[in-house]
């Protein structure tokens, strides 16, 4: 099984350059390659993108390529592994480019690769081959060809766990550089599933969770102040002129608030997934459009989304650790309008209604909590029971399958463009 191990680095500033460089130099062997192939399919030649074509082409033509003024070559003063890495990503753009064209890759279409502009690509390189990573006898610190000694802010080599080292990749996120080491471990032997039953999760707004058994799990008031902010900061961009250093000023302190609240949600998400792992035999959860996840812009559902697919991530590794069943729901199921405690379907549903009023049984029920024990039903019926594979559709939606996409009111249209209407009036025509 592989897994990745990130870290924080804390580069000198002379590190800092060097690091700064590398990225510069996987880019700028990613866009010579790139002018290269274009030229090739331009004169009607058949272009070879193979990594092993790409790197033998630039190694006969580095020494006239990667030039300064007089002639002088400057690519020594990187790391091999910094080309290598760029042409690299440049061989797997072709390929998946190629490959989505003759149709023979899954999910949307892939474009043919673009040059890569220094102010709009996250700078990024890694290390494959030769003598980088963990140091013996200094766990806080990895090891970074051309670059020396790189202090990190945790303990590196505990984290890998003597876990063999495939690969680091190096990148810049929100100002800060970050070591992603690909370790191969064991596969998890998973231990007897806790007996603490089953169990619903509803993911909200306003609170970051809800489970079936009642269990509320708030917002913290940093997160929403550091959303507010980040509103702020968006809107403070928008009004910034094109191409000025205020713009790219407003930038970074967005892409820094971003990064900051996107950590705060990661690491709640983080404490609630191992605490249900470990808590519950069976956890059930919906399951989400990741499709329609992409095109969203708005901020609360963007953030929402992000939290969704962080949430079944995590649940899915920690659960094939402890042993607990995962069970994925289908998205269509009304899990928001169905009444938790005679069935009845609502045909319609405001987001602002935060309290589910039943007018079959008089039920009254926090929204969030109605549906996660809706989750936990269909999620604990005989038919769903396909631990960590997609959703199998429960039988009990016959009943009053109908309402597509539930979450908010824009991601209806997403889910219409996305041919969730040709689904709905099948499950339209199968149960009128
Ligand atoms: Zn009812």
């Amino acid at each position: 099984m592989l897994e990745a191990v990130k870290v924080a680095l804390d580069p000198t500033p002379v590190q800092e350059r060097l690091l700064v460089a590398h990225a510069g130099a996987a880019r700028f062997a990613f866009n010579a390659g790139l002018a290269h192939v274009k030229t090739m399919i331009d004169s009607q030649e058949k272009p070879e993108w193979s990594l092993y074509a790409l790197r033998r082409w630039w190694n006969a033509n580095k020494n006239t390529l990667a030039v300064d003024g007089n002639g002088v070559p400057w690519w020594p003063e990187n790391s091999k592994e910094a080309y290598n890495s760029g042409l690299e990503s440049l061989s797997d753009a072709l390929m998946n480019w190629s490959k989505s064209r003759k149709g023979r890759r899954k999910g949307r279409r892939v474009g043919f690769p673009k040059f890569r502009a220094r102010n709009r690509t996250t700078p990024r390189f890694a290390y494959t081959t030769g003598s980088y990573g963990l140091i013996d006898g200094d766990a806080n610190a990895l090891k970074l060809p051309r670059i020396g000694r790189v202090h990190c802010m945790e303990n590196v080599t505990a984290r890998v766990g003597g876990a063999r080292v495939l690969r680091m990749t190096v990148s810049r996120h929100a100002g800060r550089w970050h070591a992603s080491l690909t370790v191969e471990r064991a596969d998890p032997t998973p231990t007897i599933p806790s007996k603490g039953g089953a169990v619903g999760i509803d993911l909200g707004v306003r609170t970051l969770a809800v489970l079936s058994d009642g269990t509320m799990i708030a917002n913290p008031r940093t997160l929403n102040m550091g959303e507010r902010r980040l509103k702020h900061a968006q809107k403070a961009l928008s009004r910034k002129t094109k191409g000025s250093n205020r713009r790219h000023r407003a930038r970074e302190r967005v892409s820094r608030l971003h990064a900051r609240v996107a950590n705060q949600r990661r690491d709640l998400l983080d404490k609630l997934t191992t605490r249900l792992a470990v808590t519950y035999s069976d956890i059930c959860i919906e399951d989400l459009n990741v499709n329609g996840m992409v095109r969203n812009h708005r901020l609360a559902k963007a953030i929402m989304d992000a939290s969704f697919f962080e949430l079944r991530r995590q649940l899915e590794y920690k659960t094939a650790r402890t042993g607990t069943r995962l069970h994925v729901i289908d998205r269509w199921y009304p899990s928001s309008k169905r009444c938790s405690n005679c069935g009845k379907v609502k045909a319609k549903l405001s987001l602002n209604e935060r309290v589910y009023h039943c007018d079959g049984c008089g039920l009254i029920i926090d929204r969030d909590l109605n549906a996660a024990i809706n989750i936990k039903v269909a999620g604990s019926a005989p038919e769903t029971l396909n631990a960590r594979g997609a959703g199998v559709r429960p039988a009990t939606l016959r009943g009053g399958g109908q309402s597509a996409v539930k979450r908010e009111p824009s991601s209806r249209t997403h889910g219409v463009r996305l041919g969730a209407n040709t689904r709905k009036s099948v499950l339209q025509a199968k149960t009128n």
